[in-house]
């Protein structure tokens, strides 16, 4: 079959200043696994020759390893690429001093940069680095939006449209384990789409430093410092792939079902968090498509060794 991306999301660091209930991948400041700019660079030239049109720096928290995104990102536009960055704004303890952090974004032409508010998540959220960053942004015209989960993000910023596409939570990674007990109230045998992802024509996927495809995080396309980006794109087809196929056909109840898996719990918060169980009972039966293990709350040491708890 084969697909084309159209953008190829970097997940730069799983590391992260904060370690946020919502997070994906679960990020945190403890989190080991950074792409080298090598990394990055043998990427972005094979995204280039796939006809991939942009690539976004993401993790984790990509600012962590600033130079090497200026670096990549500078590779990116050689390459013709479209680049953005979505960030948590942490260095914003000023405006003038986030504006000595964005300055190199100008000359760099980046097409978007997200800004991350954690006005629902964190307790202690300090929405004052958001406005920080927000107004640098402003201030350079860079093109620039809030990324808003949960809650409209608290700022009043003139000329900031905010509160109008609040995204959804998703209860997979860390939000699986710590949002979704408390948001329980759908039974399984009703979670019978992915509302979020189309396999056959995923439009992006994301990259860490392992190597993995991601079409959603901890589903694996295949492995492009294994086998190319070519070949990944070439060779993925959702009717074939286990556990891709049961969920494009009937959303995570059919992957439960299809391999034998019993819920654990009468009720789900969502799609992605029968899912997330699901998938994470069945990682050793299908190593190749159910990686990384970061994206499972484990270390490779750990997904390599006895099963552990989940860490916090
Ligand atoms: S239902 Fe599963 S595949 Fe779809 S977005 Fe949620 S976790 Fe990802």
């Amino acid at each position: 079959m084969g697909i084309r991306l159209e953008g190829i999301h970097f997940l730069v660091t799983y590391r992260c200043t904060y370690a946020c209930d919502h997070c994906f991948v679960w990020g945190s400041p403890d989190a080991e696994g950074t792409m080298t700019l090598a990394q990055l660079t043998s990427a972005i030239d094979q995204a280039a020759a796939c006809g991939v049109e942009s690539v976004y720096f993401e993790g984790g928290e990509p600012t962590l390893a600033y130079p090497i995104v200026l670096a990549a990102a500078a590779h990116a536009r050689r390459r013709g690429l479209e680049w953005g960055m979505v960030s948590n704004c942490f260095w914003a303890t000023s405006v003038e001093d986030a504006k000595v952090w964005l300055a190199p974004f100008v000359e760099l032409g980046i097409s978007d940069l997200s800004l991350s508010s954690y006005a629902y998540f964190v307790e202690d959220a300090d929405e004052d680095r958001l406005r920080n960053a927000a107004l640098a942004a402003q201030e350079l015209g860079l093109p620039m939006a809030v990324l808003e989960v949960g809650a409209a993000a608290c700022l009043d910023i003139p000329g900031l449209c905010l509160g109008e596409d609040v995204g959804e939570i998703m209860c997979k990674g860390r939000a699986a384990v710590e949002l979704a007990p408390g948001r329980a109230a759908r039974s399984p045998e009703t979670l019978v789409t992915c509302p979020f992802e189309d396999f056959a024509e995923p439009g992006r996927a994301h990259l860490g430093c392992d190597g993995e495809l991601q079409l959603c995080q901890g589903i694996s396309a295949g492995n492009v410092f294994a086998t190319g980006l070519a070949a990944v794109l070439e060779g993925y087809d959702p009717a074939r792939r286990p556990v891709v196929a049961e969920i494009a056909a009937g959303g995570p109840w059919a992957l439960s079902q299809a391999y034998g898996h019993a819920p654990e719990r009468a009720l789900y918060a969502d799609e992605c968090h029968l899912c997330y169980e699901t998938r994470s009972a069945l990682r050793e039966r299908f190593p190749d498509v159910l990686t990384p293990a970061q994206c499972y709350g484990l270390t490779a040491e750990q997904a390599a060794g006895a099963p552990q708890d989940q860490p916090a």
